[in-house]
């Protein structure tokens, strides 16, 4: 690490809503595959502090702060030797939209 990365606010969709969340140019460019949206599945893991306001497309609603995040490890054999190591869900804290 030479140097302090950036955060910047970006919009990160996911399938029932979108959340905001300060992201690093990195994590910008391994999540947005080519296209000028960036979906919550590929940034990863973030800490909820990272995130700003979330908004859910079930109860229209636009909330400060992180959605609720829950995280697991199942360890799951998703066969050719492939391991899902971590599997994250983030949910609306209102109606519990994922
Ligand atoms: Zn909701």
């Amino acid at each position: 690490m030479s140097h302090n990365e950036d955060l910047e606010e970006k919009k990160l969709l996911g399938s029932g809503g979108c959340a905001y969340a300060k992201i690093t140019e990195q994590e910008e460019l391994k999540a947005n595959l080519g296209v000028p949206r960036i979906f919550l599945s590929n940034v990863g893991r973030l800490n909820e502090d990272r995130f700003t306001k979330h908004y859910c497309n079930k109860c229209a609603g636009e909330y400060p702060g992180s959605p609720a995040i829950s995280y697991e490890n199942p360890n799951e054999e998703l066969g050719q030797g492939v391991i899902l190591i971590e599997k994250g869900e983030y949910r609306c804290m209102t109606c519990n939209n994922i």
